[in-house]
């Protein structure tokens, strides 16, 4: 199995890039966010839970994110691998991925992790606000959003690095530039 956990802070094009990989290598994708959107979307329960959390740019609890992701794991029993896109977000979710790739005989295979300058992803965000209406593109909590991954989440890239899996992309240029070295870092890395 290909399990690729896709790394960087909000704004980095984790997203779009993931986007690109599922189609090239068919894999399942596993965006947590994407799923909280839709879990607000739907007015459930846990909708209700998490809103006010991603308003403020504030991450939401490592329970709640871990069962979403081992949700997905179970329904995918024949996968030919997963993309882990904006989890795990703290060392605790990368521990329990771990566990739950463990307990199906697999792993993560890298981490790909994209590095941008802090002012272009401010800017790139604010202007993904203008369309996304998205409660958490705006200048307030962006800056939330960008704190909370340099407190929480950057830890969760020594993580996988301590595994030898940590591989780091350039994440400025057009999306075809970020997706040819992606791919020349898959074909080195694997
Ligand atoms: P994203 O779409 O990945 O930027 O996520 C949007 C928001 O959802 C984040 O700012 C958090 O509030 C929440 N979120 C998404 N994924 C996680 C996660 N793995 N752990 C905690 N909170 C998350």
């Amino acid at each position: 199995m290909l399990n690729i956990v896709i790394f960087g802070p909000p704004g980095a094009g984790k997203g779009t890039q993931s986007g690109l990989l599922i189609k090239n290598h068919q894999l399942v994708h596993c965006s947590t966010g994407d799923m909280l959107r839709a879990a607000m979307a739907s007015g459930s329960e846990l909708g209700l839970q998490v809103k006010d959390i991603i308003a403020a740019g504030k991450l939401v609890s490592d329970e709640i994110v871990i069962a979403l992701i081992a949700e997905r794991i179970e329904n995918h029993p024949h996968a030919n691998g997963f993309i882990f896109d904006g989890f795990p977000r703290t060392v605790a979710q990368a521990e329990a991925l771990d566990g739950l790739l463990n307990s199906k005989n697999t792993s993560i295979s890298c981490m790909l992790s994209l590095s941008v300058p802090e002012t272009e992803l401010i800017s790139r965000l604010l202007e993904r606000g203008k369309q996304s209406g998205r409660s958490d593109d705006n200048e307030e909590t962006i800056s939330a959003r960008i704190s909370e991954y340099k407190n929480k989440t950057l830890p969760v890239a020594d993580f996988y690095q301590a595994q030898g899996k940590l591989v780091e992309i350039e994440g400025i240029g057009s999306i075809e530039e970020i997706a040819d070295r992606i791919s020349g870092a898959l074909k080195d890395h694997l």
